[in-house]
Formats: C-alpha cells, sequence, structure tokens
C-alpha cells in the first residue's frame, strides 16, 4: 500500500474530516495545504505536540487508545487558552504498514474527533521509529484567551476535575497492585481516565474572559501551578485537603494518594485563578469547579497540609532534557 491509499483509506473519512464546525474549513486535505478561516473578530490558536513511543506513551497500548490519547492531550492545549477546537493536522511516522495497527488508530483517532469536535485537516506520511506530531488549531474572541499570565492576590486557586486519576491510571497500566478496595468499575474508569482523556473544551470556554490565568495540569499539579505563579507574577497557595479525588483514587491510603494528586502528569484537567465574584456565575451555569486555594502577593507555590502553609522548592514534573 502506498501512501496516498494509506492517506485515503485511513485518514480521509467523514468521520475525521467532519467532526468538527465546518464553517472555519475553506480546504481540507487534499490540497498542498489546508485553509482555515477563523469567524470575524476571533483570533487563531495553535499547539503542537509530539509523541515519541516509550515517552509518552507506554509500549504496551491498544492502537485505539493511542490515537484517541494522542488527539485529546493535544485538544487540552486548546481548552487551556479557552479556544473552540476547528482542526488538526497530523504527522505520522510508521516503521511499517500494519493495516491492524492503522485501523485501530484511525478509529481512536476519529472518537476523540468527535468528542471534541475538531477535524482532521490534513498531515504528512512518513517511514520510520513511530512518531506522532499533532498540530491544533482553535479560535478564541480577540483579547479573551486565557494566559498563565493574570493571576491576581486575592483571586481563588480552582481546579476543574478530580486529580490524580492520570497517576493512578498509570499505576494499573504498569501492573502495579490495587488496593482490594477498587472494584473493577473503579479500576475500569481509571484506566479510560489515563488512555481517553476528555479536554475540558467547555469549561475552558465558560472562562474566556472570566478567569484572570488558566492552564492544563499535564506536568502535575505543582509543576503547573509553579508555571502559573511564575507566569503571573504572584505566589499560589493550595490546600491539601480541599484537593478534590475520584472515589476510585480514595481508595488509596494518604500518602500515595496525595503524591498522585500534587505530582503526577497527565490529568488535564484546567487549574485556573478565579476572581471570586465570578464563582458562583460559573457553578450556577453548572461548572464543576473546586477551590483549592489562593492566589497572594509574592512568588512560588506554597502547600499547606494542615501545618501552615510551606514553600515547595523542588517542582517535580517530567522534564525531557534535564540530566539524571
Ligand atoms: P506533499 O507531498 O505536497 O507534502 P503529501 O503527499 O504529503 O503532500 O500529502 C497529500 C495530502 O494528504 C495533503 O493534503 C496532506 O495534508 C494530506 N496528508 C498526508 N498525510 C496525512 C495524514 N497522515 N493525515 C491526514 N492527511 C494527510
Ligand atoms: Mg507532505
Amino acid at each position: 500500500m502506498g501512501e496516498f491509499e494509506l492517506i485515503r483509506r485511513y485518514f480521509r473519512s467523514a468521520a475525521l474530516e467532519k467532526a468538527g464546525p465546518q464553517a472555519a474549513i475553506i480546504q481540507s486535505i487534499g490540497d498542498d495545504a489546508a485553509l482555515l478561516q477563523p469567524a470575524l473578530g476571533q483570533q487563531l490558536v495553535i499547539s503542537t505536540d509530539s509523541l515519541v513511543e516509550g515517552v509518552h506513551f507506554p509500549l504496551d497500548y491498544l492502537p485505539a487508545d493511542l490515537g484517541y490519547r494522542a488527539l485529546a492531550v493535544a485538544v487540552s492545549d486548546l481548552a487551556a487558552m479557552a479556544a473552540t477546537p476547528l482542526a488538526f493536522t497530523l504527522a505520522l511516522t510508521l516503521p511499517a504498514v500494519r493495516e491492524d495497527w492503522l485501523a485501530g488508530f484511525a478509529e481512536g483517532l476519529a472518537a476523540a474527533a468527535a468528542d471534541h469536535r475538531i477535524s482532521l485537516i490534513g498531515g504528512d506520511t512518513t517511514r520510520g521509529p513511530l512518531n506522532l506530531g499533532l498540530t491544533v488549531f482553535g479560535q478564541v474572541a480577540a483579547g479573551q484567551a486565557l494566559r498563565r499570565a493574570g493571576a491576581a492576590a486575592g483571586d481563588l486557586l480552582c481546579v476543574g476535575g478530580p486529580l490524580g486519576d492520570a497517576g493512578a491510571g498509570l499505576a494499573l497500566v504498569q501492573s502495579q497492585a490495587a488496593p482490594p478496595a477498587l472494584d473493577p468499575a473503579g479500576r475500569d474508569y481509571l484506566l479510560q481516565r489515563f488512555w481517553r482523556p476528555r479536554a475540558q473544551c467547555g469549561l475552558g470556554m465558560a472562562l474566556a474572559g472570566v478567569a484572570s490565568a488558566g492552564l492544563d495540569i499535564s506536568d502535575g499539579l505543582l509543576a503547573d501551578a509553579g508555571h502559573l505563579a511564575a507566569a503571573s507574577g504572584v505566589a499560589v497557595h493550595i490546600r491539601a485537603a480541599d484537593l478534590p479525588c475520584s472515589a476510585a483514587v480514595a481508595c488509596w491510603p494518604e500518602p500515595q494518594r496525595l503524591n498522585w494528586m500534587l505530582g503526577a502528569g497527565d490529568d488535564y484537567v484546567l487549574l485556573f485563578s478565579l476572581p471570586a465574584r465570578h464563582r458562583a456565575r460559573l457553578e450556577a451555569d453548572g461548572w464543576w469547579l473546586r477551590v483549592i486555594g489562593e492566589v497572594a502577593a509574592g512568588e512560588g507555590v506554597w502547600l499547606d497540609q494542615g501545618q501552615g502553609p510551606e514553600r515547595v522548592s523542588a517542582l517535580p514534573g517530567y522534564q525531557h532534557f534535564k540530566e539524571s
């Protein structure tokens, strides 16, 4: 099967090309480049992610899960900017053409495209060690993007979902022992949260022009809170007792649970600072959010584990080029 036949068979499907809003797409797959037209008064939001086997995903995976996860993770950066997803491109490097792998991968990719309402508009296909490059495009009203800078002293610090699910899910993927209290439904929930995270696009859009700063938690709560604090020039205070976790994560004993909530990446829930006057309105509109602390004058991340706030010095979080 040649490159063109491969693209036609697996990537030129309505499920992928028509998954998102069509108004912005002037030219999709098939020409030398795609054409995108954001709506009047909207800014284009762009983010690129590379996924390398063994680094960004465990070696033991289902191709459909990989396709889903790759796109959801990329779209999470759009959610974190308060953008509406429009389209994405896929640069695919494959060691060999394996039809079962491609069929599964395209199916998972299409499921994520449908869930996040985003259309595939182009890409590139080459041979080499497995590598996925995804570029996502979205739009946001001019001046309304949710940036990392902008948090002010007195703002509430909030998360848009439970923490630690992906950390526990990864432990299950790696076949680590689970506590007896974790039932099969809890196990499925955690594996699903790891392999098929849902980017919080709806919440992100609701935060446009409302939250003062925000990002998605990909490196871990403490590390990402550190990014927000540094970009905003403020201190961020977190109360350990107020961190939300799922019933499944609550099956693990406290130290492990807290470790995942604070340090594990990959949850892809939004972390944002919110002027207190906006809280009631967001909750009345049905958005689930939890206040986990607040923004204060100063710098750095401060964690209160019941004995008062302590400065968190070494922020964990995965860094690719850090010397071991
Ligand atoms: P060129 O040689 O001009 O770079 P290609 O042969 O790489 O063109 O691609 C032909 C068309 O197929 C382009 O529209 C490109 O965006 C699209 N395409 C290539 N690979 C993929 C892919 N993996 N997924 C989606 N579209 C793809
Ligand atoms: Mg090309």
